[in-house]
């Protein structure tokens, strides 16, 4: 526990929330007492009090509860969390999936060796929303920034049994312009969508059918809504956008995978759970009559 404890202690005094997840790399189950975003969606996981429970939610910085947790989970997995609130997005390379450090893209900075054989590269956070998700034009390369978390040195990786460690001893920095570019660019949009023949768009909420003029301001302007609506109001919001991202599949303004993928990352932002973003998703499609 004392190296596990000093690692934990160490990434909050950089300002790096961490929390303990399972054995297996998944979060820890909640109490007894903490309802399910399901079973109540108004719960705040967010002052939420209790030590463990919510995943991420519960990563602190505070020493105490620290030593709390640690001793509540005793073999678990240490973890950080990501985005904004801890000034950190990281890249997360998998070499086992195609990914690999592009140095043209990726400054030299704070890197830890993962236990699976992999790299996280830690870059400062540069502000405003950058999505967890894929990313884009990229094989087994992850973002790993608001509603995200890595596993930390020195966990042992549970399959391979080796430890995540730092190498190279550097600060972290902040990302180039190009990786910026990237990390922040809104999801992938059909510059030219064509309406086809055989793929009637539905109406949209004006009644017009036809052509998109400007899909990138208007895929933005859903996922804008996704990402600032009232905790109340989050998946009626999602509802609403999946319906029109759905539109615009329709459309042929962006192509499925990428609607998707685009809806779940500001559903994650807004922090909603995977099954309620699914279901939003799901839902929104298929009153529009478009296939996920
Ligand atoms: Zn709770
Ligand atoms: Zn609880």
């Amino acid at each position: 526990m004392s190296v596990l404890h000093d690692a934990a202690l160490a990434a909050a005094g950089r300002g790096w929330p961490v929390f303990v997840l399972g054995r297996t790399k998944r979060p820890v189950a909640n109490c007894a007492d903490c309802p399910t975003t399901e079973q109540d969606p108004g719960h705040n996981r967010e002052a939420c009090p209790c030590l463990t429970c919510h995943g991420f939610y519960a990563a602190t910085t505070d020493p105490d509860r620290i030593r709390a947790m640690l001793t509540a989970v005793p073999r678990g997995l240490l973890a950080i969390r990501t985005g904004a609130v801890a000034g950190l997005m990281v890249v997360d390379i998998d070499p086992d999936h195609g990914g690999a450090i592009d140095r043209d893209l990726m400054a030299p900075t704070y890197t830890v060796a993962t236990g699976s054989g992999g790299w996280h590269l830690y870059y400062a956070h540069p502000g405003g929303s950058v999505l967890s998700r894929r990313m884009p034009g990229r094989h087994g390369i992850d973002i790993k920034a608001d509603g995200g978390y890595v596993v930390a040195p020195p966990s042992l990786h549970p399959r391979t049994k080796r430890p995540y460690r730092t190498v190279g001893g550097r600060p972290v920095v902040e990302m180039r312009r190009a990786l910026a570019a990237v990390v922040c660019a809104p999801p992938a949009v059909s510059p030219t969508p064509r309406v086809t023949a055989t793929r009637p768009t539905t109406p949209g909420p004006d009644g017009r059918r036809g052509r998109i003029s400007s899909p990138t301001a208007l895929l933005a302007a859903h996922l804008n809504a996704v990402t600032t609506a009232a905790p109340g109001a989050r998946r009626a919001t999602l509802y609403g956008a999946a319906r029109g991202v759905a539109r615009m599949v329709a459309a042929d303004a962006i192509d499925p995978t990428d609607a998707v993928a685009a809806l779940t990352g500001a559903g994650r932002a807004a922090q909603q759970n995977d099954r309620d973003i699914r279901a939003a998703i799901v839902g929104g499609f298929r009153d529009e009559g478009v296939p996920t």
